[in-house]
């Protein structure tokens, strides 16, 4: 394989395709609707353990209204338990479109010939990265085509250039990363300038389905290369793993086994679980005028989300700016851990400040066009706390040490108070005058439930340090 890309094509050590088609179907068809089984997974879920495939299946089989009642209660009490009532925000950064890929779905792919190709230049990015500090932003994630231009060096340039903007009080304290899989060498060179997430989708885990939409003449046509990009950035040293399907090209109830197989898969090979789970939605895109048989309505995409918050419950789950704001609103209760807001898609389009949405110079249609502000002030309004906070990592927390996970109270003892300094920052710097009332309306009520003590007198005595003007305190 080579393509116009220059790239070690060897796979990962040991390197299986750990999607079996055949045992997927038969799980997925032999489940049947069983009250008491499904309840005995709900205690094994809110236990805080991993679903096997089998059990996963025998979600995917409950339709019956009172079964689907179950499963979201289930679904949100764990988000509570294990999440409480952050929701952690970001935003995608388009560095580039140009594409060697012919991604029948996506609006960048190489025969596509009314988008409007572009890279950003240096300065262009600053500017960009600028105008998402000067909204209030602290962690993106920078999304590339593929490209023999994008090349690793290239990619860890842009992640060196977004640490080093800082505008009045900004900073982005994490860069995470959406964009091809690369050789481990590759993978390498952008670890070292301290990325977060590496995320790569793998579309639709069903095989003759990925034929269909990636033509097998193009680099992303060879299925096995991409399920093992991930496996490839963990022997890079790239602890920090996200996963993710294209839901709508296949039947959702397959990807959902795929992505808990893809789970199970990390897990089993490296003693780490992904560290985030997307499933991004299809959505109109330019030159893209296919029928999709398998599109999702929203019930089904509601049902998704619940099972997988059951099946891998210590994995963060992202609910993208694709979605409508009808949507989010109903689905972010059982179980997303991540939204991004103030998207904009159309490269350049942060420092451009264009309203309107120019489908051409973007890769598909966003939902959700809510402003950060308007976003923070939403979340608030449902008591999520709006968080901006990357301590762990920014600790060397990830990977395996996620200590969220691993000590009891953890959550309640940083997570929370951290995820309040922030909010306070973000409320000082950037936030409108009836967001700000808001948001100390929100700090207070959030206090008032903290045990009383030494470790509230700190969290208090720190607030007022932001309310100062003291900046990036963490616990
Ligand atoms: N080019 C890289 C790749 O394909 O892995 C990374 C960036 S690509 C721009 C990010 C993701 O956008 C893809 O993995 C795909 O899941 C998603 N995407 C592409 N077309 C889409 C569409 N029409 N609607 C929603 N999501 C889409
Ligand atoms: Fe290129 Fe990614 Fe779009 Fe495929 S999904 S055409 S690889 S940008």
């Amino acid at each position: 394989m080579n393509k116009g890309i220059n790239m070690d094509w060897s796979l990962s050590k040991g390197a299986v395709d750990f999607i079996d088609d055949g045992r997927i179907n038969s799980l997925i068809s032999n489940s049947v609707e069983d009250k008491v089984r499904y309840r005995e997974i709900f205690a094994k879920s809110l236990s805080k353990t991993p679903l096997t495939l089998e059990e996963t299946a025998a979600l995917l089989a409950i339709k019956s209204k009172e079964g689907l009642e179950e499963l979201y209660n289930a679904a949100r009490e764990l988000k509570r338990e294990i999440y409480g009532n952050r929701i952690v925000l970001f935003a995608p950064l388009y560095i580039g479109n140009y594409c060697i890929n012919n991604c029948a779905y996506c609006g960048f792919r190489k025969s596509s010939h009314n988008t409007v190709r572009k890279t950003l230049t240096k300065e262009e990015l600053i500017q960009e990265v600028t105008s998402l500090q000067d909204s209030g932003q602290k962690r993106l994630i920078l999304v590339f085509g593929e490209s023999p231009i994008y090349t690793p060096e290239f990619i860890a340039d842009c992640v060196k250039t977004v640490y080093s903007v800082h505008s009045k009080n900004g900073a982005i304290r994490r860069v995470n990363i959406n964009a091809a899989p690369l050789d481990v060498k590759g993978y390498k060179t952008i670890k070292n300038e301290g990325i977060g997430t590496y995320q790569i989708f793998q579309e639709t885990y069903h095989k003759a389905t990925y034929s269909q939409y990636h033509p097998k003449d193009t680099v992303k046509g060879n299925y096995m290369w991409r399920l093992d990009g991930l496996d490839r950035a963990f022997e890079a040293g790239i602890d920090d793993l996200g996963i993710g399907a294209l839901i709508g090209l296949y039947d959702w109830r397959f990807e959902v086994m795929g992505l808990v197989s893809h789970a199970i898969h990390l897990k089993e090979k490296f003693g780490v679980g992904p560290h985030t789970i997307s499933f991004p939605r299809i959505q109109p895109a330019t030159d893209v005028n296919l029928e999709f048989p398998y599109r999702t309505k929203d019930e089904e995409f509601k049902r998704l989300v619940a099972i997988l918050r059951l099946a891998v419950p210590y994995t963060g789950m992202i609910m993208t700016a694709r979605e409508a704001p009808d949507i989010r609103r109903d689905v972010i209760h059982f179980g997303v851990s991540q939204i991004d807001a103030g998207t904009k898609l159309e490269i350049g389009g942060y420092a451009a400040n264009d309203k309107k949405q120019n489908l051409e110079r973007e890769q598909f249609k966003v939902g959700d066009t809510r402003g950060l502000d308007e976003a923070v002030k939403w979340l608030m309004s449902e008591d999520f706390i709006p968080s901006f906070c990357t301590s762990c990592y920014r600790a060397g927390r990830t990977g395996e040490h996620f200590m969220e996970f691993a000590i009891p109270g953890f959550i309640k003892k940083f997570c929370t108070p951290n995820a309040l300094l922030t909010l306070a920052e973000y409320l000082e710097d950037y936030a409108s005058d009836e967001t700000k009332d808001e948001g100390y309306k929100l700090i207070e009520r959030e206090m008032a439930k903290m045990e009383e003590g030494q470790w509230k007198d700190k969290i208090s005595l720190k607030l007022k340090e932001v309310m100062e003007g003291k900046r990036d305190i963490r616990l």
